[in-house]
């Protein structure tokens, strides 16, 4: 249902779908001359109270009413929260998407389990080559985050760029060995910034983010001194964790394996593309691997999350075909809890002590590092774009809130800082930007292949 939206000419029109005001599902339509372009388009986990739906998509009515506008899905990266709905929004809309190899690696995944593989166009995009789509000439730039061949998006108006960053932290030791390029981003900012919508996860957090490469020292240290087996729970498409944990199982003569549908499919896709680096005499499939010394086995397993149905959570409630807990094995849950998970992370915790395992979390141990940077990051993000206008997205009010107040801390001026939610609709014009309407966006859920609104 839209709600208004007065009818302003000559400008630019910014529509968050998710993502602001929240966690989860995002997607922004970025409005040129009549002309749609989608910035990413991802699910959203429901909190712990919610317990019959799988997630949440972005609400796309306005879309659908506005699809022959529609030119292109631009994606910054391969995280669930900005690809996940892709298949339920292009199922009848036949849209192009455009996102690096991985990403791409990622989102095929996802078409084929809903059958829309075949008819998608996926078009693979390098850094810094810029592209024409509809009348706009858009450049894809390459930032740091916890998943390789994350990006940011340029957008060319003729009001100036606007510069969308994704997901990213600052990071010059990370585990793909691309660290952040300082050089590459201060060209796209050339010609003058109109906009910058930046990744406000963390911007309550002081300081620096710290490097993936501090984690390699604490796996290390619990995979090397482990005298049994050990599960590693994480991310399925943490590919770079994946990666370093691979690397340190080598290191310690131990064979891999993998429990978890989407794991299990994000890394032969990963392997098959060159993400990921492993001997094929390394990785072996569940099965076998019960039937190994514990002291040669790393399972790689997905629950890090606590999410009832993953392999982690079936492990530590005792109902895994093929893997029960037994004195002597560790685990590393690597990852911190995304809000709303916490308790179900805790108590599969509490379940895999009581059952004699060990456990390595992100509380007692340093086992993680999360992919978003922190204030001084962000600080530098703004004044490498000293952009007119500023737009903080990606958190939840009381992280824009903060992301806003230090951009105009920053020198962004004080009117053109803006801290909008989903729906909104933010009209820019070299003059002045405003929120002009609502398209009224609708709480939408999917579970199993029911979606519903609310
Ligand atoms: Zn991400
Ligand atoms: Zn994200």
């Amino acid at each position: 249902m839209i709600n208004y939206i007065q009818n302003k000419k000559n400008g630019i029109r910014i529509i968050p779908f998710g993502g602001l005001g929240e966690i989860g599902k995002n997607m922004m339509a970025i409005e040129v001359d009549k002309e749609i372009f989608i910035i990413d388009c991802g699910i959203g986990f429901p909190g712990q109270q919610v317990t019959d739906i799988d997630f949440y998509i972005p609400d796309f009515s306005y879309l659908v009413e506005n699809v022959e506008r529609i030119k292109a899905i631009l994606v910054t990266h391969g995280h669930e929260d900005h690809i996940g709905a892709i298949p339920y929004l292009i199922k009848n809309m036949g849209l192009p998407i455009y996102a690096s190899s991985l990403t791409n690696g990622l989102i095929r995944v996802k078409l084929k389990e809903h059958g829309l593989a075949a008819e998608t166009e996926l078009n693979d995009i390098e850094p810094g080559v810029p592209i024409k789509i509809g009348n706009v000439e858009i450049e894809f730039f390459r930032v740091c985050h916890s998943i390789p061949d994350a990006m940011g998006i340029s957008i060319k108006t003729p009001l100036g760029k606007i510069i969308h960053t994704g997901d990213f932290k600052i990071d010059h030791t990370p585990v793909d060995g691309k660290p952040t390029n300082f050089q590459a981003m201060s060209t796209v900012a050339g010609e003058g910034v109109l906009l910058l919508c930046s990744d406000s996860t963390y911007s309550e957090n002081e300081g620096y983010t710290p490097s993936e490469f501090i984690i390699e020292e604490a796996f290390n240290k619990v995979i090397g001194e482990a005298k049994g087996r050990i599960i590693v729970a994480t991310f399925a498409s943490l590919i770079s964790r994946m990666q370093q944990v691979i690397d340190i199982a080598a290191r310690y003569d131990r064979k891999v394996t993998i429990a978890g549908k989407s794991m299990i499919n994000n890394v032969k896709m990963a392997k098959k593309m060159g993400y990921l680096n492993i001997p094929d005499d390394m990785l072996i499939p569940l099965d076998e691997a019960t039937k190994i010394k514990d002291r040669r086995i790393v399972i790689l397993a997905t629950g890090a999350q606590g999410e009832p149905s993953s392999a982690l959570t079936r492990i530590a409630n005792s109902d895994h075909k093929h893997l029960k807990i037994k004195k002597g094995d560790t685990i590393i849950v690597s990852a911190s809890p995304i809000p709303g998970n916490e308790k179900a992370i805790s108590k599969t915790i509490d379940n895999l002590f009581r059952q004699g395992a060990d456990v390595f979390y992100n509380k007692n141990s340093q086992v993680h590092v999360h992919g978003h940077a922190s204030r001084e990051e962000l600080k530098l993000m703004i004044s490498l774009f000293k952009p007119k206008y500023f737009m903080p997205i990606h958190g939840e009010y009381r992280h824009l809130v903060a992301h806003a107040r230090l951009a105009r801390r920053m020198g962004v001026d004080k009117d053109n800082a803006f801290v909008i939610e989903d729906g909104d609709v933010l009209f820019l014009t070299n003059e002045s930007g405003e929120v002009v309407g609502n398209i009224g966006t609708e709480l939408v859920s999917v579970k199993g292949n029911k979606i519903s609104s609310h």
